[in-house]
């Protein structure tokens, strides 16, 4: 698995929707790649933060956004 992939399956793999191959996929990425550790801890504390609000999860747009910019984030980051 790669990066992009890895952040297009985030969402999922934060609420445990995936299947078992692709979650085993996952944290192997995880487990060597530390930018997307940190992607993963950032979403999970934004998540975290919007359920202390009293929401029950990130709404899809906002989540769209979160993700289309953690995407941007990545591809900057591999271009140096
Ligand atoms: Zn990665």
């Amino acid at each position: 698995m790669k990066c992009d992939e890895l952040v297009n399956y985030l969402s999922d793999y934060i609420d445990q929707n995936l299947d078992e191959d692709l979650r085993e996929d996952a944290q192997e990425h995880l487990a060597t790649c530390h930018n997307c550790r940190v992607v993963l801890d950032t979403t999970q504390k934004m998540i975290f933060l919007y359920r202390q609000n009293g929401r029950r999860g990130i709404p899809a747009e906002r989540r769209g956004e979160l993700f289309s910019r953690l995407q941007d984030a990545f591809q900057a980051r591999q271009g140096e």
